[in-house]
């Protein structure tokens, strides 16, 4: 075995630097990290499973998108994911999802990549003192460049995404697109929450002067955070929300916008927001100026920015 460093609780300057330094990625003239994610430029639900154990599956509706996958041949790919990423340089963060005193989830990422940590620490919230209420801690292991073997595996191709309820375990093997890192904690929340009385919501919401909380629901792509960035409101979260007694908190600590056809004009916040610290994902960018153009869809329709 190897003595490959982990990066511990690492800053965002810090893991820019080493992102660069890995080749993992560019600088944007916006100061913005910009990274690609090869095949896969959106999420792959046909890749993303429930471990189907005793403690929750009565409880979940199974099929098509609740996926079951069988619970020793999780614990065999999470052992070999975790060899795997031991002898690696790597990454660990300790965050939580839920920006809630009593409904948050402490969770410890560990990533193979600098720029998955970054994301990591851009989507989920940041806190002074992590998990306070010494609840049970989940664990989300990325490992971006691992390739699964279906047949070896049980996976379906070649990158999965795997939930355990009964572990607090997420793991991601060969799925570099970031948005399956956000996308599974909310998976999650979803399962987790209404048990509390708290209702998970797939939204946008913003709130006044006056504490009057707007709620922005629509697919994605349909304008949730363009409208609740409004200058004139205090934003919430541009997408993931519970709604409990009293209180309307983001499940998130961070954006994770659509960039097709983004303009400053149109939308001037996030357009701001779109430097040092933020990531742009899948986007095209000039070769000698880092411009981006977010009009080039030659990547994908669905171009990001963290
Ligand atoms: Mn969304």
């Amino acid at each position: 075995m190897t003595d490959a460093a982990v990066y511990r609780d690492p800053g965002s300057p810090e893991l820019i630097e080493m992102a660069i330094k890995r080749g993992e990625g560019h600088l944007a003239d916006t100061g913005a990290f910009v990274a690609t994610t090869g095949h896969r430029s959106g999420r792959s639900p046909a890749d993303r499973f429930i471990v189907d154990e005793p403690s929750s599956s009565e409880s979940i509706d199974w099929g098509s998108v609740n996926r079951p996958f069988d619970a020793a041949a999780f614990d065999a790919l999470w052992e070999r994911v975790s060899g795997y990423i031991a002898e690696k340089e790597r990454f660990v963060s300790h965050l939580h999802v839920g920006q809630d005193s009593e409904h948050y989830i402490p969770v410890a990422v560990t990533t193979e990549t600098a720029w998955h940590c970054l994301f990591a620490r851009n989507m989920f919230i940041r806190t002074e003192k992590y998990n306070p209420s010494n609840k049970e801690q989940w664990k989300i292991l990325h490992a971006a460049n691992f390739v699964c073997d279906p047949e070896r595996d049980g996976t379906n191709s070649d990158g999965v995404v795997i939930i355990n309820f009964a572990q607090r375990k997420v793991l991601l093997a060969g799925m570099r697109y970031a948005g399956e890192m956000k996308k599974a904690m909310f998976s999650v929340q979803n399962f987790l929450l209404p048990e509390k009385d708290v209702m998970p919501m797939h939204c946008a919401a913003n709130v006044g002067e006056d504490g009057d909380t707007a709620l922005f629901f629509g697919l994605s792509g349909t304008g949730k955070t363009t409208l609740s960035a409004d200058p004139d409101r205090y934003l919430i979260g541009d997408d993931e929300h519970g709604w409990g007694k009293g209180t309307v908190f983001n499940l998130e600590g961070g954006c994770y916008a659509k960039t097709i056809d983004l303009s400053q004009k149109n939308e001037p916040v996030i357009w701001d927001a779109i430097r040092f610290g933020a990531i742009v994902e899948n986007v095209v960018i000039s070769e000698h100026q880092r411009t981006a153009d977010y009009c080039d869809t030659s990547l994908t329709e669905n171009g990001r920015c963290s």
